[in-house]
């Protein structure tokens, strides 16, 4: 399986870190060694100063499908859930000053926080779903998929292009404005459509 993830897709977002808002989704990928699951802990990494969260609605793949069109698109995803897309924010941004490719600071391992799946049918409507994160109790991160300026059926149609998707393949869809950094003892938990999906310890 990989781990297909998009940047940039809340305006808001883009422009709290001063990026442009793109007109292509922005897209790069994880390995599978990347997926933390079943609420484990996360060790901070020390090549980083400065891991951020991003929490993002995730999607997972049910079937394979090259070259999908828009109009089938929502077939191709059945469940949904929340993850954190975990940065090491200071090594990105020396990759982006190089122009070199981001996977240093986005694809190590255990980067991909995955909750809990939930059946799209029993949610709202995928263009209205509500997320947000708890760091220590609070709310960090407010989001609703009314805000992506790609839609999901829009990311599915667009990275079909250019790789085959097969069943089990996960998409991280973008975070919303308020990513933050996490330290040793940080409480994380990932709520979607008023459900708690994961929870994660920063150790
Ligand atoms: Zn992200």
């Amino acid at each position: 399986m990989k781990i297909i993830c998009i940047g940039r897709n809340y305006g808001a977002h883009a422009a709290e870190l001063n990026n442009p808002v793109p007109e292509f989704p922005l897209v790069f990928m994880k390995p599978s060694t990347a997926l933390l699951v079943n609420n484990k802990p996360f060790y901070l990494p020390n090549f980083s100063n400065d891991i951020h969260f991003e929490l993002e609605v995730v999607l997972k793949i049910c079937k394979n499908g090259r070259h999908i069109q828009v109009e089938q698109a929502d077939s191709f995803c059945e469940e949904l859930t929340v993850g954190i897309d975990f940065t090491a924010r200071d090594v990105q941004q020396k990759l982006k000053e190089k122009g070199h490719p981001w996977e240093l600071a986005k694809a190590f391992d255990n980067s991909a926080v995955l909750g809990r799946f939930i059946h799209k049918d029993s949610l709202p409507e995928a263009n209205q779903l509500k997320f947000s994160l708890l760091k220590n109790e609070e709310v960090v991160q407010n989001g609703n998929t009314s805000d992506m300026i790609f839609d999901f059926a829009s990311i599915i149609t667009y990275t079909s292009q250019f790789f085959k998707l097969q069943a089990g393949d996960l998409i991280y869809t973008g975070t919303p404005a308020g990513v933050g950094p996490v330290k040793i003892g940080d409480h994380l938990v990932g709520i979607l459509e008023g459900i708690p999906l994961f929870e994660c310890e920063i150790r």
